[in-house]
């Protein structure tokens, strides 16, 4: 490795980025989702698509990456309690009616993950000048006639109200940590995992982030770079330019803010969010991605039942739907003998068309949790 160092001067190892010798970047072949992570706390399989291995990145010279894999700057922990987390998953495994043979506690909790997921965080000096419509509260004298106890009494009446004035001013600020999404899939995920609590963002070590000896987590890899990430941050921006405009000119609102901005002295770095993932098969033996908010708890994955699960036990059913009816026809020919037993017959004939009924019931049911989502 000295040697190779020696031979290319512009080779980027991650130890030299700041992340410790144990560190390797590994790659999904499936998803293409890259992760780092500790060597020999690597999951086999990716832990985004479940569908393949991860592979070691080839070769060691990160210098096309080095954006992408700087460590962060803030992350926010895994505060949400393990012991709660098992419960979550145990009552998702148990309110899956006609639940697929792979989906088991066991398995769910065999499989769990932890992942901190990236996000950019940029700093920029802005210069520009703005223009907008300032409100002012003032309060408003009026009367109110009122009819009580048989006559007309005058009511005075306190409202407040806004007075628009327009503004204009120039702003040269530092903002810091304007936040923008680095993977392409950034939507999705906020939807499933909800909110985080940005403001108990910690700074972070690598080797903190790494060496969790419960249970060792991957660090994900941008998959959006800072040029498509950039006007992501710009609304941002304009939200504090236009929150700091009303500050200097003393208003209490502020409407129709617009400004003409020039950014400079960038600089990018990494945050990150922490999830739990876990998966089951389904019938099919597709992976069913189950996701959790490292932070809040809050669960979200799709539920599938088994219908073959259900068709089976739909089978059963209707097998003794078909025995029941085998007993009336008996019944049925013995009260032409016995006509006493006619009304037995029919009573058996109701309940076999009863049962049958049921035959749907599991079907049906597995059918409306499929159809979910
Ligand atoms: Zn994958």
């Amino acid at each position: 490795m000295t040697d190779r160092m020696n031979m290319n001067p512009n080779l980027v190892l991650l130890s030299s980025l700041g992340w410790e010798n144990e560190v390797i970047c590994v790659v999904c072949q499936n998803c293409d989702w890259r992760f780092l992570g500790g060597i020999g706390k690597i999951p086999n399989e990716c832990p985004h698509c479940h569908l393949a291995k991860l592979e070691e990145y080839p070769g060691n010279d990160f210098s096309m990456m080095v954006d992408f894999i700087k460590p962060p700057e803030l992350h926010l922990p895994f505060s949400f309690p393990v012991s709660q987390l098992l419960e979550k998953i145990h009552n998702y495994s148990k309110n899956i009616p006609f639940a697929p043979d792979d989906l088991s506690l066991e398995n769910l909790q065999r499989r769990l993950r932890k992942i901190y997921l990236p996000m950019w965080l940029v700093d920029s000096n802005v210069s520009a000048t703005w223009q907008a419509e300032c409100g002012y509260y003032y309060q408003a004298k009026s009367h109110q006639e009122k009819f009580s106890h048989g006559r007309w009494q005058t009511q005075e009446v306190i409202e407040t109200r806004t007075r628009w004035e327009p503004r204009l001013g120039k702003l040269t600020r530092t903002y810091h940590n304007i936040s923008a999404p680095a993977l392409e899939e950034h939507r999705p995920l906020m939807a499933a995992l909800g909110n985080f609590e940005y403001e108990k963002a910690v700074p972070v070590t690598t080797a903190a982030l790494m060496n969790d000896s419960a249970q060792p987590a991957l660090v994900c890899i941008p998959s959006r770079d800072k040029d498509d990430a950039w006007p992501d941050t710009l609304p941002r921006f304009q939200e504090q330019g236009s929150e700091e405009s009303r500050l200097a000119c003393a208003a209490d609102q502020i409407r129709e803010f617009r400004w003409k901005a020039e950014f400079s002295n960038q600089n990018w770095s990494l945050f990150l969010l922490p999830m739990w993932s876990s998966y089951y098969l389904d019938d099919e033996n597709k992976p069913q991605s189950i996701l959790v908010n490292g932070q809040s708890g809050q669960m979200s994955g799709s539920r599938r039942a088994s219908m073959k699960k259900a068709r089976k036990v739909s089978l059963a059913i209707l097998i003794a739907a078909l025995i029941a009816l085998a007993l009336t026809v008996v019944v049925g020919l013995i009260s032409l003998t016995f006509p006493d037993l006619t009304v037995v017959a029919g009573i058996g004939l109701v309940f076999s068309l009863m049962i049958a009924l049921a035959a749907i019931y599991p079907i049906a049911i597995a059918w409306s949790v499929n159809r979910e989502r």
